[in-house]
């Protein structure tokens, strides 16, 4: 999986952030954080494929999070896109997106399914073969989901040899021994998955953070990922200014790391206020309550 930052300034751009948004790239698909306006330009800076674009998740219904997603949606549409595409969102993101295509009177080449979720909503809101997609409400000024994106975890790796060791015939028994079904031989021997396979190779994830102030919930929704996309709007010179607007602190984010077992923390949505020797400067002294950030700027990569 690679995680893209495609804009990573809180409430307004600056010349150098843009608004929230994060691509999640899993197997070609491309998982869309958060629309800030502006999107579209660094999908293409990016190099990201707006064409592969399968669900966008727009975690609560500020303006610096949201107003991308009517251009996107529109560009799909003139670029002809076919398939379809989901959109997850709190309650009023239907009327939001309807509002606008009904203004514009826009009606699109592909299907489009908005997935809303009342207030205080948790949940799986995506399950498919490979991975799932947990929300679940944070603590910010109006309601805001997290998300968890993660990867199920697979088998072992098929010991060949030793099937042949035991003597397991060729064909389908291989297959549901992978499956993690245990068979009988024809000579009554009875074969568990664990004889022929290595050890599960564990699903990795990534957890959604954004906006927040330090909660319990942030902790559960991120238990021990691999990586934790979280807000970091302000820096200790604004404790008061982040418990007022429910804003988490860099130091916030950290802890919330810390307690939830977390991997990496992947710092974003930094106030205007800072600029990028400031916030070098405070991502290096919560360092000393969680080691690994990484602080994010735009069209920053990370392969996890
Ligand atoms: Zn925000
Ligand atoms: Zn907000």
């Amino acid at each position: 999986m690679k995680i893209v930052l495609l804009g990573t300034s809180s409430a307004v751009p600056t010349l150098t952030r843009g608004l929230s948004s994060t691509a999640l790239i899993r197997d070609g698909d491309v998982f869309l954080f958060d629309c800030g306006e502006g999107t579209q330009l660094q999908l293409m800076r990016s190099g990201v494929k707006r064409s592969r674009i399968h669900s966008i998740f727009i975690g609560h219904l500020h303006g610096d999070h949201l107003y991308g997603i009517a251009g996107l949606l529109s560009t799909l549409h003139l670029d002809g896109r076919e398939t379809p595409i989901n959109v997850f969102g709190p309650e009023g993101i239907r009327t939001f997106l309807h509002a606008a295509f009904r203004t514009t009177e826009d009606k699109f080449s592909f299907k489009l399914t908005i997935n809303e979720f009342p207030r205080g909503y948790r949940g799986r809101v995506l399950d498919e073969e490979e991975f799932y997609v947990d929300a679940l409400p944070l603590d910010h000024s109006i309601f805001c989901l997290g998300w968890r994106f993660q990867e199920k975890d697979k088998p072992g790796i098929f010991n060949l040899e030793r099937a042949q060791e035991l003597g397991i015939p060729r064909g389908p028994l291989y297959g549901r021994l992978q499956h993690g079904e245990s068979v009988t031989l024809p000579d009554r021997k009875i074969i568990t998955p664990d004889m022929v396979l290595g050890t599960p190779r564990q699903g990795k994830s990534v957890v959604y953070c954004l906006d927040t102030q330090f909660s319990e919930r942030s902790i559960q929704l991120a238990d021990k990922c691999t990586a934790l996309i979280h807000e970091t709007t302000f820096g200790p010179d604004a404790v008061d200014m982040a418990r007022e607007r429910k804003h988490s602190t860099m130091e916030d984010a950290a802890r919330v790391a810390k307690e939830a077992g977390a991997e990496n923390l992947i710092a974003t949505h930094f106030s205007s206020r800072y600029d990028g020797r400031q916030i070098a400067q405070i991502g290096d002294e919560a360092k000393s309550v969680f080691e690994n950030i990484i602080l994010g700027k735009d069209l920053l990569e990370i392969d996890l």
